[in-house]
This record gives structure tokens, C-alpha cells and sequence, in this order.
């Protein structure tokens, strides 16, 4: 079962937390190469797809600043972290023969493009994968939001955030037995019952501008090209 319309272009958005896999710190190489090969795959059959990185499994502002870090600077660590997850996805990408660029937000040039969106869409028609790395460059917004706004500005149809679990419910599946899962949500309701799809200014975002999101197991054998494709699967938030 497919979305209406089906889905040519997307945004990804790869948590910090997914890269860390089992490992305390830094980067578990297997989730990576898993989540390669899916993209290479979905890619191969066609589909134009950008990736947002998170940077939790490295720093994250919010907790750093509670430990008495500037926000402003602890949130550009968390930004600088991100791109270390980038350029992992990069070469774990370009072994599986797939062509891709990093743009980031910062300008670090010896490492990656500038963001420069219509480039950004030149690279995805000609099949390439573009990852996003360093946010949005700005402090107090996350990588969720960075996903959505990214989306927008390259005209993606969809973000899809793979996360620990298969969609959003109505309560923690972890500690309720009886949680309720969700195969479709409106944005409204998100916001008004407080459900972890994304954090607030990212759902407004999309809800503004009726932005699709599916949220969805990300190791879930088949699921990433599955999102990609725009098969039913998770829990969607559309208008
Ligand atoms: N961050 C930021 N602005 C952005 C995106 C990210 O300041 O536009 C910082 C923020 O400190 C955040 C960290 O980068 O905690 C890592 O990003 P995020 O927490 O979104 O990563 P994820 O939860 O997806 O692993």
C-alpha cells in the first residue's frame, strides 16, 4: 500500500543515538553499514533521497549547558558533532558504491559543501545521496527541525524519522503493556497530547506546511527502503 501520490524525493532523519547502536560512545559500524545499504538500495530503484544527522551519540547542547556550558557554544558542539555522524554515513555510503555529498550548515570546506539547497537538488537528480550536517548553523533548534525545514526547502514530499520504535503510541510501549499505537495522526494532535514524534517547532513546521511525517522502526529488516518507497508502514502525521 502506498501513500497517495507516491513519493520521488525525501528527507531521512538519522538520530545521533541510532549511529551509537550498542556502543557507549562514538559510532557503531554495523548500524551505519546497515543503514548504507538500505539507502544504497532505495537509491538504486530510483528514489531521490537526503539525509538529516543527528549528533546525540556525540553532544547534545541542552544537557551540556546544564552542566554550565554557554548554550550558544554547547549547542554549536552539538552541530560540530553531527558531522563526525556525516562523514561516517559518507564513506560507509560511497563503499556501497553510491555517490553522495555533505553540505553542513558551518563551513568546514576540506570536509564538506556549504548548504546550498538548489546544489543540494542538482546532486539528488543526478542520484547522488546529500547528507545535512551541523543543523540548521543556528543554536536552540534540533535536528528534527533541521529535517523538516530541509525537506521543505528541497522540495522533498516526506520526512521519515527512524527511531527505536515502530511508530508513535499512545503512552511508552517500553513500560505499558497496553500502549496504543497509532497508524495516523494530525499534526494538532501531536502537539495538544504531547506525543514524542518530534520535538514542537518541527511538527509546527511541517504542520504549517502540510509536510508528511513517518516515524518508524529504523533496524527494522526492509523498513528504510519500505519509508522510502512511501509504503504504509509506522505511524504517519499528515494533514
Ligand atoms: N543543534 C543545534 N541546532 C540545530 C541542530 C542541532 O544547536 O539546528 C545542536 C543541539 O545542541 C543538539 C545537538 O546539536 O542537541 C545534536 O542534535 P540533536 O539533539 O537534534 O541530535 P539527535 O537527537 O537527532 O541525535
Amino acid at each position: 500500500e502506498m501513500h497517495d501520490g507516491g513519493w520521488r524525493r525525501v528527507v531521512l532523519k538519522l538520530s545521533g543515538e541510532a549511529f551509537a547502536g550498542g556502543e557507549q560512545l562514538g559510532i557503531d559500524a554495523g548500524v551505519v553499514q546497515y543503514v548504507a545499504e538500505a539507502i544504497a538500495q532505495a537509491v538504486g530503484e530510483g528514489m531521490q533521497v537526503a539525509v538529516v544527522v543527528g549528533g546525540g551519540n556525540m553532544m547534545r547542547g541542552a544537557e551540556l549547558s546544564a552542566s554550565g556550558v554557554e548554550r550558544g557554544r554547547a549547542d554549536y558542539m552539538g552541530m560540530l558533532g553531527t558531522v563526525i555522524n556525516c562523514l561516517a554515513l559518507q564513506d560507509f555510503l560511497e563503499r556501497q558504491g553510491v555517490e553522495t555529498r555533505v553540505q553542513t550548515a558551518i563551513h568546514m570546506s576540506q570536509v564538506a559543501e556549504a548548504y546550498i539547497p538548489r546544489r543540494a537538488v542538482r546532486h539528488l537528480e543526478k542520484g547522488r545521496v546529500v547528507i545535512f550536517g551541523a543543523g540548521l548553523g543556528a543554536p536552540f533548534f534540533s535536528t528534527d527541525t533541521t529535517a523538516a525545514q530541509r525537506a521543505l526547502e528541497i522540495g522533498a514530499q516526506a520526512v521519515l524519522k527512524g527511531t527505536q520504535v515502530d511508530g508513535v503510541y499512545d503512552s511508552d510501549p517500553h513500560r505499558n503493556a497496553s500502549a496504543v499505537k497509532f497508524d495516523r495522526l494530525e499534526y494538532n494532535e501531536v502537539l495538544t497530547r504531547g506525543l514524542k514524534v518530534m520535538d514542537a517547532t518541527a511538527v509546527s513546521l511541517c504542520m504549517d506546511n502540510g509536510l508528511p511525517i513517518v516515524v518508524f522502526d529504523l533496524m527494522g529488516a526492509g523498513n528504510i527502503v519500505r519509508a522510502v518507497r512511501g509504503e504504509k508502514i509506522g505511524t504517519i502525521v499528515c494533514p
